[in-house]
């Protein structure tokens, strides 16, 4: 089954080059930088960088995609160390779901001995990290919540209610309360002030925008584009 992310690496080739540019455009003024690029009139050292992230952002972006996600990307490592059991995550209801298996939709599956999952694995086929949402929280869930719009379909067709995935806890799953006050969350709340606070003071203190000014006019007083 196609879920339309085959054709990302065509849209994305078309977009590399722009993203290459605007990279490079931070560190030389980009007007001069997009004429001279298209001219071959940039130095080899500005051709080189344009075309660097040009094949960076093609291949993460384009070819690799959930790759990234699942093999490079450091905020996968440390966020399960943030999680807890409060943290909104998307969830397969098991007590719900189980024991999974097809059926008729006029059957009961009461009757059947079944639980809501009609084990279509349509879950499985939408998710662009290949994983089963039903076997448990896994690292490589990006919490795109493709799984919960297909299986609240299938939830639909068969006439049942919908959420057997949904965003969740999973103290939720287990049928107590969500916890708000919990010292996890008041900590990072503390950290996000203090860092908040720290940038307003720098803000004030050392106003940004006369560097972003004085930049500019460095940036724009260069006669050609070389590095
Ligand atoms: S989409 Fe829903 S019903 Fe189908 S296999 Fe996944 S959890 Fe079960
Ligand atoms: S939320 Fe997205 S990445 Fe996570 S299991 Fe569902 S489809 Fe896969």
């Amino acid at each position: 089954m196609s879920c339309g992310y085959e054709n990302l690496p065509n849209t994305f080739a078309g977009c590399r080059l722009v993203t290459g540019l605007t990279f490079v455009g931070y560190f030389i003024p980009v007007r001069e930088l997009v004429v001279g690029f298209f001219t071959f009139n940039t130095s080899f050292v500005v051709t080189f960088w344009v075309l660097f992230f040009s094949v960076i952002t093609y291949a993460n972006a384009g070819w690799m995609r959930s790759i990234v996600c699942i093999h490079m990307c450091p905020y996968a490592r440390f966020q399960s160390a943030m999680f807890d059991k409060d943290t909104f995550i998307v969830g397969y209801d098991t007590k719900r779901g189980e024991t999974r298996g097809p059926r008729g939709r006029k059957k009961d599956p009461k009757e059947l001995g079944l639980g809501d999952c009609i084990d279509c694995n349509l879950c499985v086929q939408v998710c662009p990290t290949g994983i089963d949402i039903r076997d448990g929280l896994q690292y490589e869930c990006i919490n795109c919540g493709a799984c919960v719009d297909a299986c609240d379909e299938t939830m639909d067709r068969m006439g049942y209610a919908k959420g057997l995935i949904s965003y969740t806890t999973e103290h939720k799953l287990e049928g107590h309360k969500v916890d708000i006050m919990r010292p996890k969350l008041i900590g990072y709340g503390v950290v996000m002030v203090a860092w908040w606070g720290c940038s307003f003071y720098c803000f004030l203190r050392y106003n940004p925008w006369d560097w972003m000014l004085s930049g500019i006019a460095a940036s724009c007083s260069k006669p050609t584009v070389t590095a």
